[in-house]
C-alpha cells in the first residue's frame, strides 16, 4: 500500500505548494534533531522530510496522486532511505544550516565574539576617547596550551563512536527502516576523548578569566555604533583562535544639545527686548568652548541660526556638521508698573502693530504655529 505522504505533513490533497511548504516548515522546527532529541521525534523528522521531498517535486507529486508510490520504484523496498543522500539538502535549502553531522568536528574551533557596552557621554563622542575597560572572556588555558591533556599524556580515539564523532541508529518507521545520526554524548561529536585532563581547564583548552584593555574610540562615534577589536574575544574550545570583541557606544543625552548626526540643536531662549532689539549669546559648544551666536534685530520666534562646521565630526572625514540654534522668544509674563507703563508707551507709538488672524498654514512665515508643530514632529 502506498505511504500517505499528505497525512504525514497534515495537510489536505489539494494543498498548494506554499502550503505544504509551511507544514513542512512547521513540523521540522519542532522535530529537527537539534531541537528535540527525542528518538521518535527524529524518526518523524525522516518521515516529514521524505513526504516534503515527494510533495515538492511535481512529478514525484504526480505519482502519488496517480496512486502511487515514487519511492517504491525509485529504491529497493524495505530501504525506503537507501536513494536518499538528499535529506540534509532538504532541510538545508529551509534552514540554511547543516543538519546531518559528517565526521568528527575539530578539538580546536574557533571562538566567539564577546559584545561589551560602554557609556559615553557627547563630548566623548566628539573628541574621541581611550578607556580601560574590563572584559571577562575565556582565555588561553597557560598551563596546557589549550592542548587540554595533562603533562604528556594525549586524546585517546573515543571508543563509543569509534573515532567518527556520530552515533548512528537504525529504527523501524512508517516508512521502513530509518538511519539517523546524531552527535556522539560521549566525545561532543570530536571523535576522541580526554581521559587525563588538564588541572586547570578540565580538557577545554581554555579559561575564564578578566583583563583589563584599553579601547580606542574614535571621534564622531555615535549611539549604538559598535568598534570592534579583533581577536579580543573568547578564545575558542581547544584553545582556538579567538572572537572580536565588540564594543557597542551609548551615547547619553546631553543637557543642552540633541545630535541629529554629525549636526548638533539647541534651543536659545531670548527675551523680547533682545529679540527686538538684537543681541548675542554665549553658547558653550562641544570642542570650541563659548562661542558668541548673534541675534539679529527682529529676530522671530522659531527661526534657526546655523552655525557652520560646530557640529560633531563626522566618523571618517572628520568634517564637522553644523550648530543649530533654535530661537525661542521670550515674552515676560509678570510686569512691575514701570514695566506697563514703558510697553504702553511703545503701544503708543507703534499704531501700526495690530492683530491679525489668518490661516494656519498659509500664514506660517518664521514662526507661525503650524511651522513649529511641524518641527517637533520632524525633531528639526
Ligand atoms: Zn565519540
Ligand atoms: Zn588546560
Amino acid at each position: 500500500m502506498a505511504r500517505d505522504y499528505y497525512a504525514l505533513l497534515g495537510v489536505s490533497k489539494g494543498a498548494s505548494d506554499s502550503e505544504i511548504k509551511r507544514a513542512y516548515r512547521k513540523l521540522a522546527r519542532e522535530l529537527h534533531p537539534d531541537v528535540n532529541p527525542d528518538q521518535q521525534a527524529q524518526a518523524r523528522f525522516q518521515e516529514i522530510s521524505v513526504a516534503y521531498e515527494v510533495l515538492s517535486d511535481p512529478e514525484k507529486r504526480r505519482i502519488v496522486d496517480l496512486g502511487g508510490d515514487p519511492l517504491e520504484s525509485a529504491g529497493a523496498p524495505g530501504n525506503g532511505f537507501g536513494g536518499f543522500g538528499g535529506l540534509g539538502d532538504v532541510f538545508e535549502a529551509f534552514f540554511g544550516g547543516g543538519s546531518t553531522s559528517r565526521g568528527p568536528v575539530g578539538r580546536v574551533r574557533p571562538g566567539a565574539d564577546s559584545l561589551l557596552r560602554m557609556r559615553l557621554d557627547l563630548e566623548e563622542c566628539a573628541t574621541g576617547v581611550t578607556k580601560q575597560v574590563t572584559v571577562d572572556t575565556a582565555v588561553l588555558c597557560d598551563l596546557c596550551q589549550g592542548r587540554g591533556t595533562h603533562g604528556k599524556s594525549t586524546p585517546t580515539t573515543c571508543d563509543t563512536c569509534g573515532g567518527r564523532g556520530e552515533i548512528q541508529t537504525v529504527q523501524r518507521s512508517l516508512l521502513g527502516q530509518v538511519m539517523t545520526s546524531r552527535p556522539c554524548p560521549v566525545c561532543g561529536g570530536v571523535g576522541e576523548v580526554i581521559l587525563d585532563p588538564c588541572n586547570r581547564c578540565g580538557g577545554d583548552g581554555r579559561v575564564r578569566a578578566r583583563r583589563e584593555i584599553s579601547v580606542k574610540i574614535p571621534a564622531g562615534v555615535g549611539d549604538g555604533m559598535r568598534v570592534r577589536l579583533a581577536a579580543q574575544g573568547e578564545v575558542g574550545p581547544g584553545g582556538g583562535p579567538a572572537g572580536d570583541l565588540y564594543v557597542e557606544v551609548h551615547e547619553q543625552q546631553h543637557d543642552t544639545f540633541v545630535r541629529d548626526g554629525d549636526d548638533l540643536h539647541c534651543t536659545i531662549s531670548v527675551p523680547m527686548v533682545d529679540a527686538a532689539l538684537g543681541t548675542s549669546v554665549a553658547v558653550d559648544a562641544i570642542l570650541d568652548g563659548p562661542i558668541e551666536v548673534t541675534i539679529a534685530a527682529g529676530t522671530q520666534p522659531g527661526s534657526v541660526t546655523t552655525l557652520r562646521g560646530r557640529g560633531m565630526p563626522h566618523l571618517r572625514s572628520g568634517v564637522r556638521g553644523d550648530l543649530h540654534a533654535h530661537i525661542d522668544v521670550v515674552v515676560p509674563s509678570r510686569l512691575d508698573h514701570d514695566d506697563i507703563e514703558l510697553l504702553r508707551k511703545l503701544k503708543e507709538h507703534r499704531t501700526r502693530d495690530t492683530a491679525e488672524v489668518r490661516s494656519t498654514q498659509s500664514g506660517s512665515t518664521g514662526g507661525g504655529l503650524f511651522n513649529r508643530l511641524r518641527e517637533t514632529f520632524t525633531g528639526r
